[in-house]
């Protein structure tokens, strides 16, 4: 063998999305090109390959690897030299068996740039095709009935291919090599408007049309998407909008907004270059960004400077944004807070009352799927609802072990499988309060595990002894293990953040049952090897009517200042007089007054005596105003709050309110002092436990001005300050904390 001819070998493997996202074809493609022969496999890790030829051209061939295009990301490649073999040929190798249920789903992913150029190209024939994919793009886990990912046991094996899809799925070469949702005019599904009763209206193109032409007559078109259903209306017709608030029964809470392009996007919001990035991910969450004035009619999201906005990505929302050509309000296709719609006989009952028309489809949806929803904040994402585009893409945590399983907390409900070294979370479910989330929630854990056929042997669940999902878990007759509420928040960010104790914790929210049987909500933890230890929290007060006092932010400001004064009166509060005296009954007598040391009811008082809410229609609006009227305001002031003996007190701050308000000052103002009074209290009190890093979690870390304002402090002072990313502040990522913590911590004790 001459010396131009030598001959290598070498072992590769490599870690990150590699799977269901065109990557043995790629790979499969270079060698071909580069004359390298050998083989690719995906395994339980990724992918692995053998590559051997010349040493220039496998030199070539690594360079290529590492270039793979998009959705493909390559987190680690490990090259090792092997021993030649005697194999001719490249070949793409079945998926090594002990891997096949362990390989990764993969989360939806919106249409791609040589999809979207095909959507609209009269030459293909795929032109204005509504189900348009390949193995860039295309629905994944809304599809996916079981494991191994192939055709056959996703929901499009009701729709056998064509000769000329099959050619497709069948080459190497092709974009749609193994594109399990691969589909055409001719073979695939298809769309169809249905009137209110579900009489047929028109079919295939015509019928996008014909919903878009209700749309711009200010009616609401339900139509079946990715995930589930929207209730689409004209986002710049203010009746419109005010049908979808009246016959949706949400009269406040903030609409998202679909725009046609990002050029439209951009004349209606400011977006920095990190938004933008999001906004065009293959994920396309919902972004919350800043609104300008604009057509977009001002009862999307009454009073909100953030508008929630997105970007078409399936292929029939490019088609009926490209028709209409401006923005619609696109909400979930449910009643007030109830799992969202995904089959269309479901459909015309739930939606019936809502919807004037249904733009319908005959791809069944597998599981519900929401929009997710982020921000952007101290410079990088936050997630704030993490479903479509995400889930069920897992977590890697060292040492953590398998089959334990979580069933998260009452509200936003998720729930969590840990495997070997990584955890799995399921989407958005929703809040336990309707039979429809309670049955989505038990769909997710049959999902969860039956995709993993992992068999769980404990149930990590939360210590309030009244949730649903604190039943269920009694009921599964496995070994179960309560996580505090709060330090499943905490354990939550230290998972995806890859920290380990010590560390002082700051998990501030709305609700969450503590371990000495009262409502937490601000509470400061400490965590060490050994668990979790309270070492300060906001000072306690009696909320007059419990969970009544959630939807009305006045009761906590009564509240506060009975705890404070001992008054039951005050002026800057609305209530009638009956009112008023059977909550003075309930706080002097203390009568259904549970005690509570939240920080949500500490910002819903707060807000309250600002005169901004009296009484809220959705979860946390009080506490969002507030945020929203320091908008433009500096912190001029901070207000104190001083720490004594582990209890951090709010009575400077209100008697510092109620003199701002007594002098003219503007909620803004009192808001700013607020945010940045607290701010200064987190760093205050990490001086005074002595822990360098401190982890910021909880519902109330939504809120940007107080999350980066906290980060400022603590940097200022020394301390590394540690937030989520990729998991919600909010109780979304209970089951995951939960998971995670009973992971760590199941072996300490005898299970319950
Ligand atoms: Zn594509
Ligand atoms: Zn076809
Ligand atoms: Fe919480």
């Amino acid at each position: 063998m001459t010396a131009e001819h030598v001959i290598l070998a070498r072992r590769v493997r490599l870690r990150g999305a590699v799977q269901g996202v065109g990557f043995r074809p790629y790979v499969y493609q270079q060698a071909v090109k580069f004359g390298i022969s050998g083989w690719v496999e995906n395994t339980t890790q990724g992918v692995s390959l053998q590559a051997q030829g010349a040493a220039e051209a496998v030199d070539q061939f690594l360079v290529a690897l590492r270039a793979a295009p998009a959705p493909a990301q390559i987190a680690e490649m490990l090259v090792e030299e092997t021993e030649p073999s005697g194999a001719v040929g490249f070949v793409i190798r079945a998926s090594a068996e002990e891997g096949a249920r362990l390989a990764q789903i993969l989360p939806d992913l919106a249409l791609c740039e040589d999809c979207l150029r095909e959507l609209f190209d009269p030459a293909d024939r795929r032109y204005l095709y509504p189900f348009i994919n390949c193995t860039r793009c295309g629905p994944r886990y809304s599809i996916v009935e079981d494991v191994p990912y192939d055709r056959a046991r996703t929901s499009m094996r009701h729709f056998p291919m064509c000769e000329a899809c099959r050619a497709e799925y069948e080459n190497p070469f092709d974009r749609r090599f193994h594109a399990e949702p691969n589909a055409c005019p001719k073979c695939g599904p298809s769309v169809a408007l249905w009137d209110g009763q579900g009489a047929l209206l028109s079919r295939r193109h015509e019928a996008i049309l014909g919903a878009a032409e209700a749309i711009r007559a200010g009616k609401i078109v339900a139509v079946k998407g990715i995930g589930g259903f929207h209730l689409v209306a004209d986002a710049r017709n203010a009746e419109a909008v005010a049908l979808l608030r009246a016959r949706k029964r949400r009269p406040e809470k903030p609409f998202a907004v679909m725009f046609p392009s990002f050029a439209q996007l951009e004349r209606a919001c400011v977006v920095d270059e990190t938004e933008r990035a999001l906004l065009e991910s293959p994920a396309r969450p919902i972004v919350l960004v800043r609104r300008k004035s604009s057509e977009i009619a001002a009862n999307v999201a009454p009073g909100n400077p953030w508008l929630g906005a997105f970007l078409p990505y399936a292929p029939l929302h490019h088609l009926l944004l490209h028709e209409l050509d401006f923005p619609v309000v696109a909400t979930s296709g449910n009643l007030s807070d109830e799992p969202i719609v995904i089959d269309e006989t479901e459909a015309l009952t739930r939606l019936a009352p809502i919807a004037d028309l249904f733009l319908v489809h005959d791809r069944p949806i597998v599981r519900p799927l929401d929009d997710s929803v982020m921000r952007v904040a101290a410079g990088r994402e936050l997630m704030l609802r993490r479903a479509r585009g995400f889930a069920p893409e897992p977590i890697a945590i060292a040492n953590i072990p398998p089959a334990i399983l979580a069933l998260g907390g009452h509200m936003k409900t998720t729930v969590a499988l840990t495997l070997d070294g990584a955890v799995l979370q399921s989407q958005h479910i929703g809040d336990m309060e309707t039979v429809e989330a309670r049955a989505a929630h038990e769909r997710a854990v049959a999902d969860l595990t039956g995709l993993r056929a992992t068999a769980p042997r404990l149930v990590a669940h939360d210590l309030h002894p009244d949730y649903a999902t604190t039943r269920l878990a009694a009921r599964t007759g496995l070994p179960s293990f309560a996580v505090q509420h709060h330090v499943a928040h905490i354990a939550a960010a230290m998972a995806e953040n890859a920290v380990a104790p010590p560390l002082l914790g700051v998990a501030w929210d709305g609700t969450g049952y503590g371990l000495d049987g009262t409502i937490w909500g601000g509470e400061f933890l400490r965590l060490g090897a050994h668990g979790a230890e309270r070492v300060a929290h906001l000072r306690t007060f009696r909320l007059p009517g419990g969970e009544a006092a959630a939807r009305e932010p006045r009761r906590s400001a009564l509240a506060l200042l009975y705890e404070a004064f001992g008054k039951t009166d005050d002026a800057w509060l609305y209530f009638t007089e009956p009112e008023r005296v059977t909550i003075a009954h309930m706080l002097r007598n203390n009568i259904n007054a549970p005690e509570t040391s939240s920080m949500g009811r500490l910002f819903d008082g707060f807000a309250a005596l600002c005169g901004l809410r009296q009484v809220a229609s959705y979860e946390g609006q009080a506490a969002a105003e507030f945020e929203w009227a320091a908008d433009g305001f500096e912190a001029r002031a901070a207000y104190e709050f001083p720490l004594r003996d582990g209890v951090l007190d709010w009575q400077p701050a209100l008697e510092a309110l109620l003199e701002d308000r007594r002098r003219g000052a503007a909620a803004g103002e009192i808001s700013a002092a607020f945010h940045a009074g607290l701010a200064k209290a987190i760093a205050a009190v990490a001086r005074e436990i002595g822990e360098k890093r401190v982890v910021l979690t909880g519902g109330c870390f939504q809120n940007k001005r107080l999350l980066e304002s906290a980060i400022a402090e603590l940097r200022l002072a020394g301390h590394e300050a540690i937030w989520h990313r990729r998991a919600p502040p909010n109780d979304g990522a209970i089951a995951l904390g939960q998971a995670v913590w009973a992971g760590w911590h199941a072996g300490d004790e005898p299970c319950a």
